[in-house]
């Protein structure tokens, strides 16, 4: 490869991912710069698309940033990094603002803020969750996917896997380190393409495919933090996997999350086998019972199913009644109907399942991440700020470090 074919100044953005986080740097981005955005799969295979309850946000008269924080380094059991939760929290506001902006339809309530309805989850003093009904990552996903297809100086590419970064360690060159671009198998020609890049965007998601249970689509293998690993970036909080206490235990449907909001609802968590106030047990785990934070319930369903034996437990919402169950979690309703299963008359079979990937590349709030040798590349400036990156990760409130990343000098 010639140093002009590496360095071309009008190289692309190159955005590995077409989730949430690849999708809005790429929108973010294209007005200044053009941008190629990779999807291994299919574009609409993300975790994005698959996300239910909805997206947090400081919004309501009743919440404030103090609050969230609290929620989150609770949640976190201390060990959130202040700083990060903060930042995150502070412009969590205009980040759902802007995504109301680009017509994601979310649900109303013409007396919330925003004209947005809130709803509520465990590990939330207040109600401070927008959402769109019970699929809200499939109304965001469609949205930006369209605009980054309407958008003249986006290419999206699809069926492309992102296999390593161009760095000048790769190719074994004596220069300072650097990230020139990226190399990606086109699946359907089954050629592996040099894409040279000004900057690369890791925006490759999580990695619960490595788990028997998981909530993750197939494309969820720590791509990303493998790349960035073997480019000499620093990895961190990999022991960090969040599970979700909710997956739906079912042998043709392994992948099928039963959102926690039908627990901020009031459905209860039960014990097979058992009835009444013995078969409940979340009471017995936490004040907060089935509105504990994940960890805990998750934990809690654990301990219950190795302590009496059982493959899952059940989490009946029978007692919310079928209008209410039809019209706030439609999506459920109809996919476990389609798997025999009536919701509102039968309690659903779940297990926990790893969900979320708090760990990854470590970055600061902008993105740069952190190397262990001197990291990668861009060979037109950029300014980022402006840009407003951070936008990319303020989805959910896991907070320990932002794992999408992206490369600078
Ligand atoms: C079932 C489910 C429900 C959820 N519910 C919520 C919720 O209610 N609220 C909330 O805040 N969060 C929720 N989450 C988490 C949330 O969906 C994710 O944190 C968020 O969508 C991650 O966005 P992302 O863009 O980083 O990754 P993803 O959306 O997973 O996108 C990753 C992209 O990277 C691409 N990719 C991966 N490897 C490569 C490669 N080698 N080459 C090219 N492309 C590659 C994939 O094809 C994909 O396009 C949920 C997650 C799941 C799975």
């Amino acid at each position: 490869m010639t140093d002009d074919a590496l360095t071309g100044a009008d190289a692309p953005v190159v955005v590995i991912g077409a989730g949430l986080a690849g999708l809005t740097t790429a929108l973010h981005l294209a007005d200044h710069v053009p941008v190629v955005v990779l999807a291994k799969r299919s574009l609409s295979e993300a975790a994005t698309a698959w996300a239910q309850g909805g997206i947090v946000g400081v919004l309501g008269a009743d919440d404030s940033i103090d609050s969230h924080v609290r929620d989150t380094q609770d949640a976190g059991a201390g060990l959130v990094d202040e700083h990060t939760a903060r930042f995150i929290a502070e412009n969590s506001a205009q980040a759902i603002r802007w995504l109301v902006e680009q017509g994601v339809a979310f649900s109303e309530d013409p007396e919330g803020p925003l004209g947005l309805h809130l709803t509520k989850e465990g590990g939330h003093a207040v109600r401070r969750i927008a959402h769109a009904a019970d699929a809200t990552g499939l109304a965001i996903h469609q949205v930006l996917l369209q605009a980054a297809r309407r958008h003249p100086r986006i290419t999206l590419r699809e069926r492309w896997m992102a296999v390593d970064l161009i760095t000048s360690r790769l190719l074994k060159r004596s220069e300072s380190a650097r990230c020139y671009g990226v190399y990606a198998l086109d699946i359907d020609s089954d050629q592996v393409q040099t894409l040279p890049a000004r900057a690369v965007v890791l925006a490759t998601g999580g990695l619960g495919k490595v788990y028997r249970y998981t909530s993750n689509p197939d494309t969820a293998t720590g791509d990303g933090i493998a790349m960035a690993w073997r480019a000499g970036c620093r990895v961190g909080n990999m022991e960090f996997i969040q599970f979700h206490p909710t997956c739906l235990y079912h042998p043709q449907e392994r992948s099928l999350l039963i959102t926690e909001a039908l627990r901020g609802e009031g459905a209860h968590l039960r014990v097979p086998g058992l009835e009444g106030e013995a078969a409940r047990f979340m009471p017995r785990h936490d004040a907060r019972a089935e509105l504990a934070p994940r960890d805990i319930v998750a934990r809690a369903i654990d301990f219950e199913m190795k302590k009496h034996g059982v493959d899952h437990v059940w989490l009946d919402a029978t007692h919310l009644g079928e209008d209410f169950l039809k019209s706030h979690f439609p999506t459920i309703h109809a996919r476990c109907l389609s798997l025999g299963i009536d919701i509102a008359r039968q309690p659903i079979p779940v297990v926990p399942a790893a969900h979320y990937t708090c760990g990854g590349v470590v970055t600061d709030l902008q993105g740069t991440p952190s190397a262990k040798r001197p990291t990668p590349a861009c060979t037109v400036p950029i300014d980022w700020r402006a840009i407003h990156c951070w936008n990319v990760w303020w989805w959910g409130k896991r907070v320990r470090r932002p794992s999408a990343t992206r490369m600078l000098p």
